[in-house]
């Protein structure tokens, strides 16, 4: 049996499903930020964006992935084959390595403008839960095969190191996209670090100075190393979303796998006043 199945397929998957399932029913009951839209239609929206982008990541992504890992087995090649030391050690090593440079991938989906106009299609989201973890356009996914490759292979990670951090990373994501109120004492302090729901909060706010911070996924030490952190904001005064794609009208499914291939809308300045009463207009439509 092949290392996808036996390690994604039959252990990974269940337990990313059942870490999704817990954080669905935690925030449900205790939730962080108030919401605009109704579960049922985020769940439906979000799940038929993700279809693409999930079948590409299990037999595209994945696959490459592992075979640039084994590759680089057997040709000695990457960080890892150029020293001694426990096989745990490298994978540690490796493991950081890859979510450091997530972090820069997260950074430059931000501020190149051709990646930026399919990471817009997960920051259109006017609501944030544990459904916008899995909201991403396949364009992004077929990018970061390509970025994320290169990474495998200059780390010279194992074929499992390379799938353990995908399960991680993927329970990280829906971790930090949960609108899971966590205690703000234990959230203070696993936030010293991991990335936290509060935290990617801030990251997905329509005030741009707000979204310019908080890329790291698994780790937040990468925030804090290159002072892109920012944690001084409430949640309550948060208005998720992008300004330029806030119209829900507008928000189909059919025009966010389109928006990447139109016209891409700039970012118009919103201050915080602005930003604040739209908070009240939209806290208005909660039921
Ligand atoms: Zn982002």
């Amino acid at each position: 049996m092949g290392i996808i199945k036996r390690v994604f397929d039959f252990k990974g998957s269940p337990v990313l499903a059942c870490v999704f399932m817990a954080l669905f029913v935690a925030e449900g009951r205790r939730p962080l930020r108030k919401r605009v839209e109704k579960r049922s239609k985020r769940i439906l929206i979000n799940s038929i964006v993700a279809l693409p982008a999930f079948t590409l990541l299990r037999f595209l992504f994945l696959p490459v992935m592992t075979w640039l890992a084994n590759k680089n087995q057997k040709m000695g090649f990457g960080l890892n084959n150029q020293y001694k030391a426990h096989p745990i050690f490298k994978g540690f090593v490796a493991f950081l390595l890859l979510d450091y440079t997530n972090y820069l991938w997260h950074v430059i989906n931000h501020k190149l403008p051709l990646l930026w106009r399919f990471h817009v299609v997960h920051h259109s989201d006017p609501d944030l839960d544990i459904t916008t973890a899995i909201r991403f356009h396949f364009g992004e996914l077929i990018g970061s095969v390509f970025y994320r490759g290169a990474f495998v292979f200059l780390s010279g990670a194992t074929p499992l190191t390379v799938l353990l951090y995908e399960i991680v990373f993927e329970g990280a994501t829906q971790f930090h996209h949960s609108n899971w109120r966590l205690p703000f004492k234990v959230e203070e302090m696993l936030n010293k670090a991991i990335v936290t729901p509060r935290m990617h909060g801030i990251h997905h706010s329509v005030i741009r100075d707000e979204t310019d911070s908080n890329y790291s996924v698994i780790f937040s030490f990468w925030d804090r190393l290159h002072k892109t952190i920012r944690l001084n904001v409430a949640q309550d005064k948060i208005v998720t979303g992008v300004p330029q794609y806030s119209d829900p009208n507008e928000l189909t499914v059919g025009n966010l796998l389109k928006i990447p291939f139109t016209k891409v809308r700039k970012w118009p300045e919103v201050n915080e006043a602005d930003a604040r009463e739209l908070t009240a207009e939209k806290n208005m439509m909660v039921k």
